[in-house]
C-alpha cells in the first residue's frame, strides 16, 4: 500500500480538511478551503523538483542563484471534481499547461466512458500532474491515466485529497509507475462507493448541487 504513496501530514492541511470534512460547512468555505488546501499540498508534490544554478544581477552584486530546471508542468483535471483543486495549483504555477479528461459511469458496465479530453501538446516531454480530489473505486483516476499514457505522457503523479484503500491499490495496480499524493487514506468504501468517512460528494459540495 505505501509503494508510491504520499501521505501530506501537514499540520494546515489536516486542519484545513477537518474543516471541510463537516456537513456543515457550506459551499463558499469549502471551495476556499480547497483552494488552500490545495496550495499546501502543491507544495509537497512539488518538493523534488529539480533546479539548476543561474547567474543573476541583484542591485547589489551578481551571484549564483536557484531556478527551476527540467521538464514543464500539466495539470490535469479529472472532471468534474478536480477543477476544484486546478485553482490553487495554478496559483503557484502559473505557467503550467492544463488538460482536462471527462469520465462517466456507465451505469450497465460501471465502466468508466471518456465524453471529453483535450490536453497539452508534447505530454511526453512534460511531468504530468493529474487531480482529482476523491480517490474513491480507481476506476476513473485508472482510466485518466491510461488516456494520459495513450496522449505521450511518461511521468505522471496524482494528487488526491482523500483517498480510499481500494482506490490506491487499484492504481497501483494498473500503474505502479505513477506516484500518488493525498491528505488523508481513509477507512474504506461503502456500498454506495462514498469514501468513509470521506467528505461526501466533493463535486456537490463544491459547486452546492445534489
Ligand atoms: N466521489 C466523491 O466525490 N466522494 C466520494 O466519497 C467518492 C467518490
Amino acid at each position: 500500500m505505501s509503494q508510491n504513496l504520499t501521505i501530506i501530514e501537514h499540520p494546515l492541511v489536516q486542519h484545513k480538511l477537518t474543516l471541510m470534512r463537516r456537513e456543515e460547512t457550506p459551499a463558499s468555505s469549502f471551495r476556499q478551503l480547497l483552494w488552500e488546501i490545495s496550495m499546501l499540498m502543491t507544495y509537497e508534490i512539488t518538493r523534488d523538483l529539480p533546479l539548476q544554478e543561474v547567474t543573476v544581477n541583484t542591485p547589489v552584486c551578481q551571484t549564483k542563484s536557484p531556478l527551476l530546471s527540467g521538464k514543464k508542468l500539466a495539470l490535469v483535471s479529472i472532471m468534474r471534481a478536480g477543477n476544484g483543486l486546478l485553482d490553487g495549483i495554478l496559483e503557484l504555477i502559473p505557467a503550467a499547461r492544463v488538460g482536462f479528461v471527462g469520465l462517466y459511469r456507465d451505469e450497465e458496465t460501471l465502466e468508466p466512458v471518456e465524453y471529453y479530453c483535450k490536453v497539452p501538446d508534447q505530454l511526453e516531454d512534460r511531468l504530468v500532474i493529474a487531480v482529482d480530489p476523491m480517490l474513491a473505486t480507481g476506476n476513473s483516476s485508472v482510466a485518466a491515466i491510461s488516456r494520459l499514457k495513450d496522449e505521450g505522457a511518461k511521468e505522471i503523479r496524482l494528487l488526491c485529497l482523500v483517498a480510499a484503500p481500494e482506490g490506491v491499490t487499484c492504481v497501483q495496480k494498473a500503474h505502479p509507475d505513477v506516484s500518488i499524493y493525498t491528505a488523508s487514506l481513509d477507512e474504506r468504501l461503502n456500498e454506495k462507493g462514498y469514501i468513509v468517512p470521506g467528505l461526501g460528494d466533493a463535486g456537490d459540495r463544491m459547486f452546492g448541487t445534489g
